[in-house]
């Protein structure tokens, strides 16, 4: 007898509760999953805004090494050709990202991968850094000053609100270095956006699973927690364990919005604003994510901001402080037998949509033993 309704009550409906409810549903386990917004796919959801899908909580671009994930994701939609080459306004000037060999051309008119490299050697040798402790340190070790100063230093301290002597350096080691004549964004195999929407992603893994939207967890635990054996949670994890170690810091976002009477506003789908002086760090234009032709277009300026509790937490803030106090609670869930934690902000970690796809399915793995 199943004295429960559900084997598992999934707390968000991101990409790591819908992963995991899709693998668990396939193993014949009953799902329920609810999410506090109303709507589900967490941070990839998509809004059609004149006929142009609006990624809602900021650009996303799918890119992943990993055949198996690929794979997995063109199962439920197909993905279209697109490569992100993005690119960098400083002060008028126009730039290529990531730094390559036509940023590098653009910078000091250098034609050759040795000239580039000279040129960035001899900005790095009199500092002497060794191991870089810090993301100014890592930024000029990969880069030298010149591309430091006008194209990170600005930008970073925009997009974290702290100075990059107080950010971890593994940040900047997001971006590839090339020297070749190459503005992809991403070094990975695969790259691509959902021909119709993230939604359609959401959809697919989502399907034939109960979904309960405007439901904050917090507010209604006990009756929850009463319709399932086990807990697959992708919220908070310091709300989780009611702050009792403090507040993990967050940095926030925020978006606005425009729509155009023009066909194509900026010619491409992502343009950073690199200076300290704009105020927004980059002007996404949606439609160029999948090719669209509609006759207006929709704009969205990102703004960062400091996280507080009436805005969305993006970005963790990994520094020491806030390390040290998420191991505190990791330490906690270790000892939660029926909860799962998963997701970007249960693990505290600054996953992109492939890690989580990823960490998602070996979490199904690990727990059902295969
Ligand atoms: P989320 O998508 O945050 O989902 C968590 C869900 O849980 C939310 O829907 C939330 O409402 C719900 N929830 C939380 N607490 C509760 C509660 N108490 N009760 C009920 N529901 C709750 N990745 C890439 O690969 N490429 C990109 O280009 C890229 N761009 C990004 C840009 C931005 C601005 C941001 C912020 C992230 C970006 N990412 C990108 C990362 C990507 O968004 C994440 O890897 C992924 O969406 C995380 O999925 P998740 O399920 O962990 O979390
Ligand atoms: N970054 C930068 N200049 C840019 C773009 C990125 O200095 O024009 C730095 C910045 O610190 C940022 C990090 O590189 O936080 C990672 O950039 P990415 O584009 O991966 O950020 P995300 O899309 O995750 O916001």
């Amino acid at each position: 007898m199943q004295d429960k309704d559900y084997d598992y009550l999934i707390v968000g409906s991101g990409l790591f509760g819908a992963v995991f409810a899709h693998e668990a549903k396939k193993k014949g386990k009953r799902c329920l999953v609810i999410d506090k917004r109303s709507h589900a796919g967490g941070n990839v959801y998509c809004e059609k805004v004149e006929d142009i899908n609006v990624h809602k909580y900021g650009a996303h671009i799918f890119h992943t090494n990993d055949k198996e994930i690929w794979d997995y994701v063109n199962s439920f939609v197909e993905f279209n050709r697109y490569t992100n080459s993005p690119v960098a306004v400083y002060k008028d000037e126009l730039y290529n990202l990531p730094f390559n060999m036509n940023t590098f051309y653009q910078l000091w008119k250098v034609k050759t991968p040795k000239e580039a490299q000279l040129k960035i050697q001899s900005q790095i040798e009199e500092l002497n850094i060794t191991s870089p402790a810090n993301l100014e340190e890592q930024a000029i070790l990969l880069v030298g000053t010149d591309i430091y100063y006008k194209l990170i230093k600005g930008y970073t301290e925009k997009q974290w609100g702290r100075d990059a002597k107080d950010l971890p350096a593994f940040i900047i080691k997001r971006l590839p270095v090339r020297f070749t004549y190459d503005n992809n964004y991403f070094n990975d195999k695969y790259q691509g956006i959902p021909i119709g929407g993230y939604n359609k992603l959401v959809e697919g893994l989502l399907d034939g699973i109960e979904v309960r939207l405007d439901i904050d967890y917090f507010q209604n635990k006990e009756a929850l927690d009463a319709l399932a054996d086990k807990i697959v949670f992708t919220g908070k994890i310091d709300q989780f364990f009611d702050y009792r170690f403090g507040k993990l810091e967050y940095r926030s976002l925020r978006f606005e919005n425009e729509v155009h009477d023009v066909e194509n506003y900026q010619g491409n789908a992502v343009v950073n604003y690199t200076e300290r002086e704009v105020p927004y760090t980059r002007v996404i234009e949606h439609k160029h994510f999948e090719f669209g032709n509609q006759p207006k277009t929709v704009v969205t300026k990102e703004y960062s901001q400091e996280w507080n509790d009436n805005n969305e937490p993006y970005y963790p803030i990994n520094d020491a402080k806030n390390t040290a106090m998420f191991k505190n609670y990791q330490d906690l869930a270790a000892s939660e037998e029926n909860v799962i934690f998963g997701g970007r902000l249960a693990e505290y970690r600054y996953y992109d949509m492939h890690q989580i796809i990823g960490s998602a399915l070996k979490k199904v793995r690990d727990h059902f033993q295969e």
